[in-house]
């Protein structure tokens, strides 16, 4: 039995890049399954020998301030229920920032496994946003580059009991 793995955070943390590097091509076989949104994309990733079902949080990247907020806690509450494992990306450059604080807020209270991970962490200009990241209290950060491919080796270790 294989496991869903959805991947949360903020606009702009590196969702999609992670995603895409999960999935690959193999996407455009998943998007004519019915039940994908536009909001929430589905995908058949691979990771090492680990096969698993992965759902990236799209369709927040077009909302205004006033409506981002009501918009994450649905959207990110509907991953986190779809899922028995979620992955919550920080932007390591920029630092944890209050959206971060919130989301971690909501993941605390709603869901079972989380990892969180330091996403753009190549190079040490994200060695400060790394240590902060262990300050939203949902264990240790994986140190992650969904741009480079690093980490990812981490990330396997984290979910290989999973499967
Ligand atoms: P999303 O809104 O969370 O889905 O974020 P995207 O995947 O669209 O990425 C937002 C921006 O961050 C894009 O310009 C990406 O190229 C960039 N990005 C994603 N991952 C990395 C990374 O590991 N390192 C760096 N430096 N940039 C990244
Ligand atoms: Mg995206």
């Amino acid at each position: 039995m294989s496991f869903t793995l959805a991947i949360v955070g903020r606009p702009n943390v590196g969702k999609s890049t992670l995603f895409n590097r999960l999935v690959g091509k193999r996407l455009a076989l998943v998007d004519n399954q019915p039940g994908v949104t536009r909001d929430l994309r589905e995908g058949a990733a691979r990771l090492g020998d680990l096969r698993f079902t992965v759902i990236d949080t799209a369709g927040l990247e077009d909302a205004t301030d006033n409506s981002l907020q009501g918009r994450m806690r649905r959207l990110t509450e509907r991953a986190v229920d779809m899922a028995d494992v979620c992955l919550f990306l920080i932007d390591a450059r920029a630092g944890v920032t209050p959206i971060d604080e919130l989301f971690a807020e909501i993941l605390r209270k709603r869901a079972t496994h989380v990892f969180v991970a330091a996403n753009k962490s190549e190079g040490s200009a994200a060695d400060a946003g790394v240590i902060e990241a262990y300050g939203l209290g949902l264990g240790e950060p994986i140190r992650l580059s969904a741009e480079h491919g690093e980490g990812m080796n981490d990330l396997y270790s984290a979910l290989m009991p999973l499967a």
